[in-house]
């Protein structure tokens, strides 16, 4: 059977991690690079949530201050900017002990330490235009259900029976895909044994730009600014503990919820829809193969107590274009093994690094063992009194730790 459609680079999966990795080929499309972008989703900014790929469901994502200046330079800030909420302070407690910390953008010289977006509108901004961008094909909505590699990169088999023949597959298909599995393709998973459970809340008081890290009896949780007094929320439960917890009446819900925090938010007045997701570090064996590249959470999946798995993603697509963009240039192989693990070796660090702090993090704070306690309120109260290890601990969570990959 002869391909119907031969493109460069194919990116399966249009959540967050693919649709921007279409924006940051951009210098190499600008020089005829042929992308094909494939989701089962309809790929409509304005869409439902239920028509939406799930990267732009009801939740909300802390942007790095990094992630942001990306954002920036791709001229994509300017369209999401008005629904971003800047976080210019952050505190970190524990509940029922000593130790307590706060960061502020003033000590890092930022205008903010990061930024709060609520995923559908994060998703118009990545999707916004994608249909009329040059040189980009849109399979969407298409479920891709098999793929051969070939001598001359990969072919992938599309529901409706197309065929599309790519030098390059990019596969940020998300966390679970039978499509690694199909290429044999091996994941570890490690289950936290909690769940998130997602909502938004809103208070008697304005937040202020506060954004509040709490480690609580139940597990950390995250208040996020949004609107002037709306905070997202990410609240880590037990397995056992969760479905008792979706299912209270909103006004038990917001005693509960309040009783981790206490009043310095403010009183809690009203909850919004509950959702809840399953938490595990799911890491693939593998990230590159000749004219193969697994991105996003197809590559790892993180505990969201740091709020770092799409910030890393992102990392990680700006130096993969980097060295796309360039090979490109240079007319050369973009299916290159030596290329690809090129990209590999020189994210291997920040990937270890942020993955190790994503997951320490929640088994630190959510364990009650009193050697544990200390060493986590020593922490806090070290980060507390020294500004030297406040700046490097709000760098490292600006997303500022690493160079960041050039953007044309
Ligand atoms: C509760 C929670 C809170 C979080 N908070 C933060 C945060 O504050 N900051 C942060 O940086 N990160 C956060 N994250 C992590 C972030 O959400 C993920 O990193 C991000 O969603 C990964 O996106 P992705 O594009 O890799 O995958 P996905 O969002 O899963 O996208 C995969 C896409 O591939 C498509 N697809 C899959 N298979 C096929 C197929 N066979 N054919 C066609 N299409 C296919 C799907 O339709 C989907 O659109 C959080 C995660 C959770 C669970």
């Amino acid at each position: 059977m002869t391909a119907e459609l031969q493109v460069d680079v194919a990116i399966l999966g249009a959540g967050m991690v693919g649709a921007s990795l279409v924006h940051l080929l951009a210098p190499a499309r600008q020089q005829g690079l042929r992308i094909a972008l494939i989701d089962r989703q309809p790929l409509k900014p304005e869409a439902d949530t239920s028509e939406r790929p799930p990267s732009f469901d009801g939740r909300a994502t802390a942007l790095s201050y990094g992630t942001q200046q990306l954002f920036a330079k791709l001229g994509l800030w300017q369209h999401i900017q008005s629904s971003a909420c800047a976080i210019e302070h952050i505190q970190v407690s524990d509940q029922g002990h000593f130790g307590q910390a706060h960061l502020h953008a003033h000590e890092q010289n930022t205008e903010a330490l990061g930024y709060v977006i609520e995923n559908a509108a994060l998703g118009k901004g990545l999707l916004r235009g994608i249909d009329t961008l040059d040189n980009v094909e849109l399979f969407a909505p298409a479920n891709a259900e098999q793929i051969q590699m070939n001598a001359d990169g990969a072919q992938l088999t599309l529901d409706d029976g197309r065929i599309l023949q790519t030098q390059l597959l990019v596969m940020a298909d998300g966390g679970r895909s039978p499509l690694a599995s199909q290429l044999g393709i091996q994941h570890s998973r490690q289950p936290y044994g909690t769940h998130a459970l997602v909502t938004q809340i809103e208070c008697d008081q304005d937040h202020n730009h506060w954004a509040y890290e709490r480690f609580s009896g139940d597990g950390p949780i995250a208040f996020l600014p949004l609107q002037q007094r709306s905070y997202a929320v990410v609240w880590t439960l037990n397995d056992d503990e969760i479905d008792a917890v979706m299912a209270l009446p909103d006004g038990e819900f917001l005693a509960r919820l309040q009783q981790q925090i206490g009043m310095r938010l403010g009183q809690f007045i009203r909850v919004g829809e509950r959702s809840r997701y399953p938490l595990a570090l799911v890491q693939s064996k593998e990230q590159v193969r000749r004219s193969l590249v697994l991105l996003g959470n197809a590559a790892h999946s993180l505990h969201p107590v740091a709020g770092q798995g799409f910030n890393l993603a992102l990392r990680d697509a700006a130096v993969l274009a980097e060295h796309l963009n360039r090979a490109h240039n240079k007319c050369q192989g973009l299916g290159d093994l030596a290329l690809l693990q090129a990209y590999e070796a020189q994210q291997q660090t920040d990937q270890r690094n942020t993955i190790v702090a994503s997951d320490v993090l929640p088994k630190l704070f959510g364990s009650k063992q009193s050697a544990l306690t200390f060493v986590r309120d020593a922490g806090l109260l070290g980060l507390a009194a020294a500004p030297t290890a406040r700046r490097l601990f709000g760098r490292h969570a600006m997303g500022l730790g690493q160079r960041a990959a050039s953007v044309r």
